[in-house]
């Protein structure tokens, strides 16, 4: 499962330090009951070890904080604004950008701009917030990922391919002109980081093109994407992550980027695409939702970290560094006996609570339940990745019942060592060992959009 047999280390040294707050176990108790048994709903003061997401939590680099400095905050036509647009053509290879907040506000313009009302979205596996654009736009998602994505114990090195089968038989049923454009996730999150291979994509643009369906990237985290790809698809092994990403781009429409993930920054976003008629709309749409479209809900500065962010993210030594820290947790935990989605991905462990608490039904909030209780055992927090995040059949108003019932441990770049995954991989141990003794809990309130981030619960 090594990457190789020397070890990686990072090509980073630490400058500046934050310190951690340590809770005992009866402070945590008390913290998750407030807390609703929902790990989101946590002060972070009370987090020893931050595994909820890698959204934003990067840390950052000196060049970024000195990009920082360099933020030239005029409303229109900032200089940060052209360097972004620069490292987007640099290393994306897209023609046009539109800056955005983060990665939703781009899924809301291409979703107002490219969904019609009964239009279907296909897609590798939905994503909360992009789903949820489409349906908000009158989009359907329906998702055409292959089979193996479903099943945590399938070894395929490329899980999130796109099921071109699936694709056809949906081009059939409702005909390319309800299809505006399919959406392509590198690498796919809700699949435990899943990577897209180059055959898949080239196979996948040969078809569309046949019938004029568009592609557009979740490009979110391409860089890992990529090396992936790097590690495992043939043909490969000498070309870069950078060379990688941008052939990735260009099998592409277009792209939907979120700077919290790959590109190292706390905040930041875009929309990007080679359409010139799709641009202009899009520009003129960000206008009402972020801003003006050379700042798009970002300051200047902002901008500027992101556009270095982009640089740093596609070295190799940077991703070699990044992935071996999650395969290092991962094999801890395989050693262990855990059940974890295989193989690793890119940006965190998911933990099978089906299999880790077989004793509870998928009602009872399996993933939820664990992601409190590892919170109680040791502060580490992590979150759910199942049937709350899923949400409920828009139509039918029943919970959704993925198959995959994960607790997610991600982690964020550049900020905690190898002793932080050795205890994490301890805390998860523990819990294992005392796995038949956890309840699961009872849904009490229940928001009505992407109910996993504000939702409570009581133990059974
Ligand atoms: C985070 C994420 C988004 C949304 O980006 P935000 O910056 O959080 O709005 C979209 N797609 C994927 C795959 C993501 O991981």
């Amino acid at each position: 499962m090594s990457l190789s047999k020397r070890s990686w280390a990072e090509p980073f040294k630490i400058k500046m330090v934050e310190l951690l707050k340590m809770t005992t176990p009866a402070q945590r108790q008390k913290a998750i009951k407030d807390a609703g048994y929902n790990t989101f709903l946590l002060k972070s003061e009370d987090v020893y070890i931050d595994l909820l997401t890698d959204s934003g939590t990067s840390a950052m680099s000196d060049q970024q904080w000195s990009g920082l400095m360099l933020g030239d905050e005029a409303y229109a036509g900032s200089k940060n604004f052209y360097n972004l647009e620069k490292a987007v053509h640099k290393y994306y290879g897209f023609k046009h950008l539109i800056p955005t907040h983060q990665g939703r506000g781009a899924e809301n313009l291409l979703s107002q701009v490219l969904i019609k009302k009964g239009d279907i979205v296909p897609g590798n596996m939905y994503f909360t917030t992009t789903r949820l654009h489409q349906e908000l736009a009158g989009g359907t998602f329906v998702d055409v990922i292959i089979d193996e994505a479903h099943d945590s114990e399938n070894l395929f090195p490329f899980k999130g391919n796109i099921d071109l089968d699936k694709l056809t038989a949906l081009i059939k049923k409702h005909g390319a002109k309800k299809i505006p454009y399919i959406c392509v996730a590198v690498t796919v999150n809700m699949a435990g980081g899943q990577p897209v291979s180059m055959e898949n994509l080239k196979a996948l643009r040969q078809l569309t093109n046949k019938h004029g369906i568009k592609i557009m990237l979740d490009m979110t985290r391409i860089a890992e994407n990529a090396f992936f790809i790097q590690q495992h698809e043939k043909g490969y092994a000498k070309k870069s992550v950078a060379a990688i990403v941008k052939e990735i781009c260009s099998y592409t429409d277009g792209a939907t980027f979120s700077g919290k993930k790959d590109a190292l920054v706390n905040i930041g976003g875009f929309l990007a695409v080679n359409d010139q008629a799709i641009f202009e709309e899009a520009s003129n749409l960000v206008v009402v939702y972020e801003g003006l479209h050379t700042y798009g809900g970002l300051a200047g500065r902002d901008m500027e970290a992101m556009a270095i962010g982009i640089a740093e993210s596609v070295q190799d030594e940077h991703m070699k560094a990044r992935i071996g820290q999650v395969q290092y947790l991962g094999d801890k935990l395989l050693e262990a006996g855990i059940p974890i989605v295989l193989p690793v991905g890119g940006h965190g462990i998911f933990i099978d609570a089906k299999r880790f608490l077989p004793h509870l039904t998928q009602d009872q909030f399996p993933a939820q339940a664990l992601a409190a209780e590892i919170y109680t055992d040791s502060g580490v927090r992590t979150m759910e990745r199942g049937i709350v995040s899923a949400g409920r059949n828009k139509k039918t108003g029943n919970h959704y019942y993925p198959k995959l019932e994960l607790v997610r441990l991600t982690i964020p770049r550049r900020v905690y060592t190898q002793a932080h995954m050795d205890v994490i991989a301890e805390s998860v141990e523990h819990v294992f060992e005392n796995r038949k003794k956890i309840k699961g809990l009872k849904m009490i309130y229940e928001p009505k959009y992407l109910r996993f981030f504000q939702a409570r619960f009581q133990k059974l």
